[in-house]
């Protein structure tokens, strides 16, 4: 997940007496520059509006803190907000024409998330809309459906492996205890995890040389961590530490949260598109949005990046299982069983469309996701709870991942292609593109 309030602005950006945003490096304005950003702003407000009526709207804010506070001031109704999108929806469909592919993307990602933004006032006004028109609206996809045989041929294999009486998620269980990272360890096997991506993604990325984040491990959320972007290139990052953490999350985490995940993802388009271009609309980011599927699917496949191939068994091996004490000849089993178990991730969104659709209660899909997903019975508690709160924004993390993959494979950043990966993976971080925008084929059908 990702960022939240927090509006501390420095930069190098001033405040006109007549209100606009001047930066020092920004490229001098045209005319339809000029009528871009002055539609951005009133977008940004919109967005911030949008936070007054749903507390998880806003994931993060760094632009000047006179337009939060001109909306704080005005507080607009659902329908007043709803009524200015609609207009600044007209308006930007009879704007000139972009003049180049970086503007053309800006107009249309801007057009799609103010679309999101209407689909979500509806939604907040009442209107039920199915688990996949939802995720069109707000996320500008849909994840395939899979039947339970899909699942259950993966499911046939990991019975083959761990044999026995009982449910095959409490055989899987059992198997993964001695792969917990012991509670006092904690901070320092994840701090070792992220100087590690840090250090692979600073190797291939240009990151402003004062980015930093800070972590802090907390308790009784739906969400096992989650990057808060507070903007002048810092994120607070927050740890879940309600269910156990198991050896995988460390690298998971550094990578998804920090390092080329979301704290990167964040620092490349404030760097690129708000300081770099004044395009202020990146200074909010609208959690319930397309970005939302770009954000999470760069952040899942950034892992990969970092660590490609054996790569990251190998390091588990020779660092990470030390560090947390456990027994690194077993780094190798423990990476195999994992590769088994993360075919079963779509299991999560058929549990999802299913409960959020209305044909199976809380309790059905929580022994959904203990079946078909493997999750111990709290963990499919706290990931039905999650659903309860972002709906389906689950399908942006694996087919958001999936997406983002095969945009980067199909623009030449094969595994094989380590250096072309990581130019396809900085572009994508850096541009304002849709996930309707993704080469590779979209996100629809089944497969
Ligand atoms: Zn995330």
């Amino acid at each position: 997940m990702n960022a939240r309030r927090a509006s501390r602005w420095c930069a190098a950006l001033a405040i006109a007496a007549a209100g606009a945003v001047v930066f020092a490096q920004a490229p001098p304005a045209t005319p339809q520059a000029t009528q871009m950003d002055s539609m951005a702003q009133t977008y940004v407000k919109l967005v911030l509006a949008m936070g007054l009526h749903d507390t998880d709207y806003v994931d993060a804010y760094y632009g000047p803190p006179e337009w939060r506070q001109e909306v704080q001031t005005q507080r607009p109704s659902l329908d007043e907000i709803a009524l200015s999108a609609g207009r600044l929806s007209a308006a930007l469909s009879t704007s000139a024409a972009a003049s180049g592919e970086m503007e053309r993307l800006r107009r249309e990602y801007l057009d799609r998330q103010l679309a999101a933004l209407r689909a979500r006032i509806r939604m907040l006004k009442g209107e039920r809309l199915s688990f996949d028109e939802e995720s069109k609206a707000l996320y500008d996809a849909v994840a395939p459906t899979h039947p339970e045989s899909h699942f259950r041929k993966i499911l046939d294999a990991l019975e083959k492996r761990f044999p026995g009486e009982g449910p095959l998620v409490a055989r899987y269980d059992a198997w993964r205890k001695p792969f917990v990272i012991p509670r006092e360890k904690l901070d320092s096997v994840f701090q070792t995890a992220i100087k590690a991506c840090r250090e692979r993604t600073a190797g291939h990325l240009t990151l402003p040389a004062d980015e930093s984040f800070t972590v802090e491990y907390v308790t009784n959320k739906s969400w096992s961590g989650y990057n808060w972007y507070q903007g002048n290139y810092r994120s607070l990052i927050q740890v879940n530490t309600d269910l156990p953490i198991y050896i995988d999350r460390a690298i998971d985490l550094a990578c998804h949260e920090g390092y080329p995940g979301h704290h990167v993802y964040n620092v490349l388009l404030e760097k690129h598109l708000v300081r770099d271009r004044g395009w202020m609309e990146f200074s909010v980011y609208p959690l319930f949005s397309p970005q939302s599927l770009i954000a999470e699917g760069t952040a899942n496949f950034g892992i990969e990046v970092a660590f490609p191939g054996e790569e990251r068994a190998e390091y588990e091996h020779r660092v990470l299982f030390p560090a947390a004490g456990l027994d690194p000849s077993r780094a190798a089993e423990y990476y195999e069983v994992q590769a088994l178990v993360e075919q079963l991730s779509y299991a999560g969104n058929e549990a999802a469309r299913r409960y959020l659709n209305g044909t199976i209660d809380a309790a059905a899909a929580a022994a959904w996701l203990e079946e078909y997903a493997l999750m111990s019975p709290e963990r499919a508690k706290q990931r039905v709870r999650f659903f309860d709160q972002y709906r389906s924004y689950v399908i942006n993390y694996n087919l958001g991942k999936d997406m983002v993959r095969r945009h980067i494979e199909s623009r030449g950043g094969t595994p094989g292609n380590p250096k072309q990966r990581w130019e396809e993976f900085g572009r994508l971080l850096s541009s304002p593109r849709l996930p309707s925008g993704l080469t590779g084929g979209g996100g629809g059908g089944e497969r």
